[in-house]
């Protein structure tokens, strides 16, 4: 149908590769630049196309929702993924988002009982509409040191998930039985080289001299998280003298999360997974989804202020440039598109905030609670009314409101009022209350979109900007340490959004857009199907002819 070929995209890219960097503010692209060389961020943003002005739209913005909604199209409410873990009112239980106890962890060396899979994702992902759109011709492979960083943008029919497992093996990659009864010989392989071994026996020093990362507060900074062992947070960060500390612990083998080689491995495994199943070698469009999760992790350890963080964006940047030419020579320049964002930013440090007079306050969790218990055995007699207190949401016992014959709305309502009046809370919204009315804009719209009736709480809280929510009691503000992330407020919603590679003009747009277009974008570039939930926008300035 050559007509009908002309007007649509007759000849798509082999490969599709998604990147997301955990915990990527949008300001690391620019902040950090004049130290990053010209094949990674600098390419994507030099010869790619730039939305400068990407935002998430909906609350809790963390990894789980972040990865769902990226690759779904649409946010919690439809997907469902409403946050890392949720409490689920029929076990009275939390429920972690890729946990399911009916599938076992491939690739483990001692048995692991807590499997994972893709279960809870209600909606489908754009890897599933390319996977059945194609009669499962095309590949999906996905790969993330985080479980949920590599199962839910694989969706529910990726050919293989895989994550760096540190509870029941040494740092090898595995999998799940919801994908394949073992790993496939290439992984297998993989492992056998002990990669996360030999990277611990390392030492973390700085890539450029650590006079030259003037972007930076000093090294020794008290904002930040001292790792075990070390009495101040300052490079060098010696592995080897680590491991003795862990005492054989397997545990030891997450502290490769926290290192520059937890980004490497997890490049050396993409271009592996490139390599051995053969991804972008046919006419039936693959995708490779890969999840950066370490500078997630160091940023919560360190804060955006730090050298720390610093100097794992710079060495990002050289395994992005290495990923980059590895697939011009293997797919070639031509032939293979990326897309680059993030699944949430972060907060600056609050006790940063607070030194540098900016607004900053704690949401002190156990105080809120303690004191809301107070006011509801006032109310409605002494019992124990609260199921489960969040950070962000509220859970009511609903079964024994029912017994004493009051109603949901109300309670709900009396909690809400009472948490409206505590330090630090914007709004509490309940549960009744969103169910029943469409938020357009602002805070509410985007606790709109990231609740759903059956796995949210009956009371959503919103703190101010520049509070965040502890379970510590004792530290102040001027003494807290690490940060996160979580929020409606742009420090947490705005991350980078490249494109770059086969069909994508090169430019730049302030135009506000969410991470959520994503998706939609690729079901018109690739001529498929939208994901079922799918609520985002096609962006019109890489589709419009
Ligand atoms: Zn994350
Ligand atoms: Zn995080």
């Amino acid at each position: 149908l050559p007509g009908f070929s002309q007007q649509t995209n007759a000849n798509p890219p082999r490969l599709v590769v998604g990147i997301v960097v955990d915990q990527m503010r949008f300001d690391y692209l620019y902040k950090y630049q004049d130290h990053y060389g010209d094949g990674g961020f600098k390419r994507l943003v030099r010869e790619g196309f730039n939305y400068k002005n990407t935002h998430f739209d909906y609350v809790p913005t963390v990894t789980a929702a972040g990865h769902a909604s990226i690759y779904t199209g649409t946010t919690p409410e439809v997907h469902g993924i409403v946050g890392n873990s949720w409490y689920d009112r029929a076990s009275k239980k939390g429920v972690s988002n890729v946990g399911d106890s009916k599938v076992k962890i491939v690739g483990s060396v001692v048995e692991n009982p807590y499997g994972r899979s893709p279960q809870n994702l209600l909606s489908s992902t754009i890897t599933d509409q390319l996977r059945a759109g194609s009669n499962f011709r095309s590949k999906v492979i996905s790969v993330s040191l985080k479980d949920r960083g590599a199962i839910l943008p694989g969706g529910r029919t990726a050919n293989g998930a895989y994550w760096h497992d540190w509870e029941s093996s040494p740092g090898y990659f595995v999998s799940s039985s919801y994908y394949m009864e073992k790993l496939p010989s290439w992984v297998q392989d993989f492992n056998k080289r002990e990669l996360t071994d030999s990277y611990l026996s390392q030492t973390w020093n700085t890539l450029l001299p650590i006079s030259e990362y003037d972007e930076s507060a000093p090294d020794d900074n008290p904002h930040e998280r001292l790792l075990r062992g070390k009495d101040s947070p300052t490079f060098p960060y010696d592995l080897e003298a680590m491991r003795k500390l862990y005492n054989g612990e397997t545990t030891f083998y997450q502290v490769l999360w926290g290192t520059p080689f937890g980004n490497t491995i997890v490049k050396d495994f993409a271009l592996e997974a490139l390599k051995n199943e053969g991804l972008g070698k046919d006419i039936y469009t693959d995708m490779l989804c890969v999840s950066f999760s370490t500078p997630d992790v160091v940023g919560h350890t360190f804060g955006p202020q730090s050298v720390e963080v610093q100097d794992i964006y710079l060495r990002l940047d050289r395994d992005i440039e290495n990923l980059l030419s590895t697939l011009d020579q293997e797919v070639g320049k031509n032939n293979y598109m990326v897309f680059l964002t993030s699944d949430h930013g972060a907060m600056p440090v609050v006790s940063y905030l607070h030194a540098n007079k900016m607004q900053a306050g704690l949401a002190v969790i156990p105080k809120f609670k303690q004191d809301l218990s107070f006011y509801l055995n006032q109310r409605y007699g002494a019992f124990e009314w609260i199921a489960e207190f969040g950070y962000e949401q509220i859970y009511l016992d609903r079964k024994l409101i029912a017994e004493k014959k009051l109603s949901l709305p109300d309670v709900q309502q009396a909690v809400a009022d009472f948490m409206q009046q505590q330090p630090g809370v914007r709004f509490a919204l309940t549960a009744h209350n969103l169910q029943d009315n469409n938020f357009d804009e602002g805070i509410p719209a985007l606790v709109h979109n990231g609740f759903h009736p059956a796995r949210s709480g009956d009371v959503m809280l919103v703190y101010e900007p520049g509070f965040t929510a502890t379970s510590d009691f004792r530290t102040p503000v001027s003494e807290v340490q690490g940060t996160g992330h979580g929020s409606g407020y742009a420090y947490d919603t705005h991350v980078p959004m490249l494109w770059f590679g086969k069909g994508i003009r090169k430019g730049e747009t302030s135009r506000k857009v969410h991470p959520s277009d994503i998706a939609p974008t690729l079901s018109m570039m690739l001529n498929l199907q939208m994901p079922s939930g799918a609520s985002g926008e096609p962006l019109s300035e890489l589709l419009d002819k």
